[in-house]
């Protein structure tokens, strides 16, 4: 099928939902994208964040395959080992004490929700069911975690939304003491604003959510569906902020392609959510939870984490001597970049022409590379992206 054909059907069949650039992808290995014409692309994106080794890492195809072969489904009626050694693992590696496995950042995010309300409702009875999130966040697509994004473009057309969300400035620390009445529940941040412009929190803002929050037992839930599996140079942002919150949601990363979200909980929830009042059908599919296994056994030591903060440091470097670049934003290979001209969306759409795939959020270029993605490839995504900034300034 050519590109033309490809681009007709979606416009027949496919709900028009997305805005997207002008390409059908095909193949990929490493950092290198393949679309329906044999043209190659450098990819800066990994699907949002999600494609954590690359495009068919051996060792992942290895391990889905593999569990595709020998078990794909199995209803969440029975026990499943590959669950339980995910779910080991991610305790391990986080310090939390129990974790609900699912499909999606959304769901993850219901999850956490349902959390924090079910806590409170058990211990303080009903009333106290609010969930402070910031402004300009982004948590979802269902009609909650809409509610939950702090951002009133999402609040439109689907009314009834979810009820008992209200938003904080981001950085505030005022606005946030203001807004924590005594039906306050939880706030649930991003610690790198991700959709709303790779905004990091500062360090003080922070410490001082974690604070208020365990004077008055309001939960402390932190959404790292982007931030989180070693985006940010550390298996989990929380660890840069050295702080450790009640709840973590996770997703886009952790499949390394495949679609898988997770909840987790500290000691304090372990046995809020009980046997009837929360599940999946999909969550902790096996195939996933393989795929997931596969991507913490590689991107969680030591001497891979400081990779990923050295290849950071080096894109920013190579950054912030171009054209066009008038600040640099993020942590790790969570990149950020505001353009002089203001012409983040054009730059992309240049780009995708010329043969490197690159993100925006708000009126940003944004850079979410495969954690692996190698020195040489770095270079030549790079090198496009200057003579594209070069001749847009
Ligand atoms: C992408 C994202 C989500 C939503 O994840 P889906 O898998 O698309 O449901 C939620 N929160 C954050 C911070 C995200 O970046």
């Amino acid at each position: 099928m050519t590109f033309n054909e490809i681009k007709n059907d979606e416009h027949q069949y496919m709900m028009h939902t997305y805005g997207r650039f002008d390409t059908a992808l095909v193949s990929g290995k490493g950092a290198t994208a393949k679309d329906a014409d044999g043209k190659e692309y450098i990819d800066f994106t990994s699907g949002i964040g999600v494609n954590s080794l690359g495009y068919c890492d051996d060792g992942w195809v290895r391990a889905v395959c593999d569990q595709a072969s020998t078990l794909q489904h199995i209803s969440n009626l029975y026990y499943s080992p590959l669950q339980t050694e995910l779910s080991k693992k991610l305790c391990g590696l986080s310090g939390m004490d129990k974790v609900f496995l699912c499909n999606s950042g959304a769901e993850a995010n219901e999850c956490a929700i349902k959390i924090a309300r079910k806590y409170s409702f058990d211990k303080y009875g009903a009333g106290r069911q609010k969930i402070l999130t910031l402004i300009n966040s982004f948590h979802g697509r269902t009609v909650t975690t809409l509610s939950a994004t702090g951002q009133d473009v999402f609040h439109n057309y689907f009314f009834p939304f979810t009820d008992g969300f209200d938003y904080v400035i981001a950085d505030n620390a005022e606005d946030l003491k203001n807004k924590l009445t005594d039906d306050v529940c939880a706030v649930f941040v991003e610690l790198i604003q991700g959709e709303g412009g790779v905004m990091p929190l500062s360090r003080e803002f922070v410490s001082e959510v974690a604070s208020v929050c365990s004077e008055s037992d309001v939960l402390f839930m932190v959404d790292e569906v982007q931030t989180g599996i070693s985006r940010t140079g550390a298996v989990f942002c929380f660890e840069n902020y050295g702080i450790r919150p009640d709840v973590v949601t996770l997703a886009k990363g952790l499949g390394g392609g495949l679609p898988i979200g997770a909840c987790l909980c500290n000691e304090k929830l372990g046995n809020v959510m009980t046997a009837g009042t929360h599940g999946t059908t999909f969550g902790g599919n096996p195939v996933a939870c393989a795929a997931a296994a596969e991507v913490l056994s590689r991107v969680t030591s030591e001497d891979f984490l400081k990779e990923v903060s050295a290849k950071g440091e080096y894109i920013r470097s190579k950054l912030s001597g171009m054209n066009n670049v008038s600040e640099i934003r993020g942590m790790g290979m969570m990149i950020g970049i505001v353009t002089e001209k203001d012409n983040a969306k054009a730059v992309a759409a240049e780009c995708v022409k010329n043969g490197l795939l690159i993100l925006t959020a708000k009126n940003l270029l944004r850079m979410l590379p495969p954690l692996t993605i190698t020195y040489e490839e770095i270079d030549k995504g790079l090198s496009i992206l200057k003579s594209v900034m070069e001749e847009n300034t």
